[in-house]
């Protein structure tokens, strides 16, 4: 899963590297739900997102992340 610590900002697993236990931002499911969907977005419907590649086929990673939270 993914977590936020107050103090360090996000991390995987139980606890921070300080000992925080922090808050769940996404569950291990909700995780690999989101990768399989931005891996499928770039992969087979950029277009569809909105997501123009350049010459070498990366895309702008706040265009990625707004179009994912949309
Ligand atoms: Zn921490």
């Amino acid at each position: 899963m993914i977590k936020k610590c107050p103090s360090h900002g996000f991390f995987r697993g139980e606890t921070c590297s300080c000992g925080d236990a922090g808050t769940i931002i996404l569950t291990d499911e909700q995780t690999e739900r989101l990768g399989r969907f931005i891996s499928g977005a770039l992969r087979h419907f950029p277009d569809d997102l909105g997501l123009a590649m350049n010459q070498h086929g990366w895309v702008d990673v706040e265009v990625l992340i707004d179009a994912t939270a949309a």
